[in-house]
């Protein structure tokens, strides 16, 4: 059978802004049967997400991650359904899901490397798996969890940069749920925050690319920063930590602005913004939401709970086809993404 598939056609330079056409697509042959314990599936949705920037460079800067090598088919967060299997575990018409799922509109893969997924925790929005419900979704709860040392009723303010993006919406709506009283956003255009404060319940949003956010910073949090989840690092965090009270904490997600740059990770901040931490005492501990695996289910099933009650929202931006990943990625590395940034490659179990 012949299908579709994307490769990593060149590499950006650890210094270069990601295009689509680093990505190629092309057609191959899938090899047949089936041997023991694989299955053959058809994809449904494809994720692209900030860390895949680094799989772009040959040396990834991360012993997480391993470079994709140029022609050859890439992979990350994808899902689908089995059309045949020879797995023991797995039959046709599963739906499972993977971070190492090829770009492919079929595959055969290695059953035991796949994780089957129950569509009712989702409401039949299997994409959520890669989002909301999913990856981004695990790394907020998580990490809020773990680094931001919410209580609730102690009327803390929460900052979270990079706002209206999967994790950074997903941060702010839990934010309030653990007990912050003050949730401010910054993201990159009016329509972005007006989202936030309008349909996520923010109490506030600044736009980083127009005025002084220093200013609009103070304006909305009037009582200090307490919580910062920080998506994007360079001169918004710096403002930010600027106004960080005294034993607060920073939940170091992800650092976006810097991620088309030769720098190490986590960027170090600059001297004098640096001694501010450290006289503050302001926590900014490295997370990695892979060193929590063992909290997955759990979260999972916290995260559909609520989602189920209505107090999270999940929002989408979605393209179509496997011809624009390299346009979706493009896409979320320049903020054409509200929300979760998704690929749907085949429309048949689309709601
Ligand atoms: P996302 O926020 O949905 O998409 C990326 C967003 O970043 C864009 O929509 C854009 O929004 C913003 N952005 C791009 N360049 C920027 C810049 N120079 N300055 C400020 N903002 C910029 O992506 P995501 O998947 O939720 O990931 C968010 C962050 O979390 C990333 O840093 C990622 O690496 C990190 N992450 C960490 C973990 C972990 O385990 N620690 C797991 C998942 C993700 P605007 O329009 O607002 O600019």
């Amino acid at each position: 059978m012949i299908v579709q598939r994307v490769v990593l056609n060149s590499r950006p330079g650890k210094n270069g802004n990601p295009v689509a056409e680093n990505f190629h697509m092309e057609e191959v042959k899938l090899p047949d049967p089936l041997t023991e314990g694989q299955v053959q599936v058809k994809t449904l949705y494809l994720s692209v997400d900030p860390y895949m920037r680094c799989r772009m460079n040959e040396d990834t800067g991360s012993e997480y991650l391993t470079p994709w090598q140029l022609s050859q088919v890439v992979d990350g967060g994808g899902i689908g359904i089995i059309e045949e299997s020879k797995h023991t575990k797995l039959n046709k018409g599963d739906f499972v899901t993977s971070f190492y799922w090829p770009w492919q509109t079929k595959a055969i893969l290695d059953g035991n490397l796949l994780e089957k997924v129950d569509p009712k925790l989702v409401d039949g929005h299997l994409s959520y798996f890669l989002g909301g419900i999913g990856m981004p979704g695990l790394t907020s709860l998580i990490g809020i969890q773990e680094k931001g040392h919410i209580t609730a009723g102690s009327n803390q303010t929460m900052v979270v940069s990079g706002a209206a993006g999967a994790c950074g919406s997903l941060a702010g709506q839990i934010g309030h749920l653990l007990g912050c009283s003050r949730v401010v956003g910054i993201c990159g255009t009016p329509e972005k925050c007006l989202f936030l404060t309008s349909e996520l319940g923010f109490d506030g949003a600044i736009n980083y690319k127009k005025g002084n956010v220093a200013e609009k910073l103070r304006e909305l949090c009037p009582a200090g920063v307490d919580v910062y989840f920080d998506n994007v690092g360079g001169d918004i965090t710096e403002t930010v930590i600027r106004q960080m009270n005294q034993n607060s904490h920073i939940i170091l997600c992800g650092q976006i602005s810097q991620y088309n740059k030769d720098v190490p990770y986590p960027p170090p901040l600059a001297p004098d913004v640096e001694a501010i931490r450290k006289e503050n005492n302001i926590t900014r501990e490295r997370f990695m939401v892979l060193n929590y695996k063992d909290r997955f289910e759990p979260g999972i099933l916290q995260l559909s709970q609520w989602f189920k009650e209505g107090k999270i929202k999940i929002k989408e931006t979605v393209l179509h086809g496997l011809e624009n990943m390299g346009a979706a990625f493009q896409a979320l590395m320049t903020g054409g993404n509200t929300g979760k940034q998704i690929v749907c490659i085949s429309e048949e179990f689309t709601l």
